[in-house]
């Protein structure tokens, strides 16, 4: 009997999700995996702990090639999707194979956002950070060069700029707006970073600042900034954040919008194609809208999802909750679902500086729900609030965190939200 078969274009945290939660079940299927990188599956989030040269390249590296064999996947590595035919159930990879599927995942993520209105030979030789072929480019680049322009102040550019800044080695943060993280954190936490980022490194942040034309210049770059200003570079660089990759999408089959429109069971607008992780569009737990949540626990939990109901299973993903837990200049940060809010949106903020020793933290409730939360430097609850916010609780702490200790902070937003 032919066994059914199973195409999973991509190689990273949704797509391995998907193949365990198949084979978990005892899945015989055939499976088949593409991915445009010649390489088994890696973390991009340890991409930046390398270029600091905290870790060696072989860390990054999750599967090897024994896991692929043991899972009985034939691995189409090293060459890219170009187009897909959901009414022929076929793709088309640029080496020329044809695969036909009778089920298909896309899991294939985002790529960096490119800089726009830039000359193109100069556009190309721009840095981007996402994958291990742009770290091990970015590493490359910066060991020989003075001043790198990052074009961008996100959480990306500034984890670059941190990795690659060295007494001899200057980095210039061009930030279009007037914060760093504006897509995170608010203006107090990203002040309080950006402290940080200009006491503990050779980095300079313009604010306000754009691009207005590249040249070359000597064997480097002249940056010319709206203002008027120049700058010198021999490295260009931009964190501008993500875009999914979508391309080969046929849109009058599949329908699109930022991303690949998804419903509860990860399943697309066309019956037999599933679509998760970065690349997946679906409802947002917290705010209720369908919205893009870019992270590697949703991608690897829509990917479970995904992957159980490929497998037979009905399998209802909860909605995604935007997060990102990291360390910046040696400072943790964590941005946990709704965390910027706006005049009129209903939500109501609780806030605890303690300048003394860096921390702050801040809540935001709808009504006595929580719904987003940043910390810095003391994130040590950080699993307890992301728990009420995705359960869309009170932000009070169960008995289990009370117990570990975890009441300092809950005691006092309770104070301040109650007033007494
Ligand atoms: C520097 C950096 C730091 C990050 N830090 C964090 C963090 O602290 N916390 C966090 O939660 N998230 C972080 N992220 C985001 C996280 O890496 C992503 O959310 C996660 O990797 C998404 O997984 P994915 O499986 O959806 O796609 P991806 O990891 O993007 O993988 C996509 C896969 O598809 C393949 N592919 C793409 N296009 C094609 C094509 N046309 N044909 C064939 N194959 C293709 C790729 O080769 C790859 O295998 C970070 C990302 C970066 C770059």
């Amino acid at each position: 009997m032919i066994s059914e078969r199973i195409l999973i274009l991509g190689n990273s945290a949704a797509a391995i999700a998907a193949v365990n939660a198949i084979r978990a079940r005892g899945g015989k299927q055939a499976i088949a995996m593409v991915s445009n990188e010649p390489c088994t599956a890696y973390s991009p989030v340890l991409t930046t702990y390398y270029l600091r040269g905290e870790i060696p390249e072989s860390a990054l590296y999750f599967c090897d090639i024994g896991y692929y064999r043991e899972h009985d996947v034939s691995c189409h590595f090293g060459t890219a999707v170009i187009a897909l035919d959901a009414a022929a159930q076929r793709v088309t990879l640029d080496d020329g194979t044809r695969l036909d599927y009778d089920k298909l995942l896309i899991a294939t993520g985002a790529s960096a956002k490119r800089v726009t209105g830039l000359d193109p030979e100069i556009a190309a030789e721009v840095r981007y950070l996402r994958t291990v072929a742009d770290a091990r480019r970015i590493r490359e680049a910066a060991l020989g060069a003075k001043h790198i322009v990052m074009m961008g102040g996100g959480l990306v550019s500034l984890q670059v700029a941190g990795a690659v800044a060295r007494p001899d080695l200057k980095v210039t943060c061009v930030v279009a707006s007037r914060q760093i993280l504006s897509q995170n954190v608010d203006a107090t936490c990203a002040a309080l970073v950006c402290g940080h980022v200009e006491r503990s490194a050779n980095i300079e942040v313009l604010f306000g600042a754009s691009v207005a034309e590249i040249t070359r210049s000597g064997g480097g770059y002249r940056v010319c900034l709206d203002s008027g200003a120049e700058l010198q570079a021999d490295v260009l660089a931009a964190g501008k954040g993500v875009s999914p990759n979508i391309e080969f999408v046929d849109r009058a089959q599949i329908a699109v919008d930022q991303g690949i429109l998804v419903d509860e069971h990860l399943r697309t607008t066309f019956g037999n194609v599933w679509a998760a992780g970065d690349v997946a569009q679906g409802r947002n737990r917290v705010s209720g809208e369908v919205e893009l949540v870019a992270n590697w626990i949703d991608a690897c939990e829509q990917g479970t999802a995904a992957g159980a109901n490929m497998a037979g299973e009905a399998l209802a993903f909860p909605g995604s909750v935007a997060e990102n837990i990291t360390t910046l200049f040696g400072v943790q940060v964590a941005a946990l679902g709704i965390t910027r809010s706006r005049e009129g949106d209903g939500l109501r903020e609780v806030t605890y500086l303690d300048e003394a020793r860096g921390v702050y933290r801040r809540l935001l409730l709808r009504g006595e729900v929580m719904v987003g939360a940043t910390l810095l430097r003391d994130v040590a609850d950080v699993g307890v609030l992301r728990g009420a916010i995705a359960a869309g609780r009170e932000p009070w702490p169960s008995a289990k965190a009370a117990a570990k200790g975890h009441v300092r902070y809950t005691g006092l937003f309770k104070a301040a939200l109650t007033g007494r």
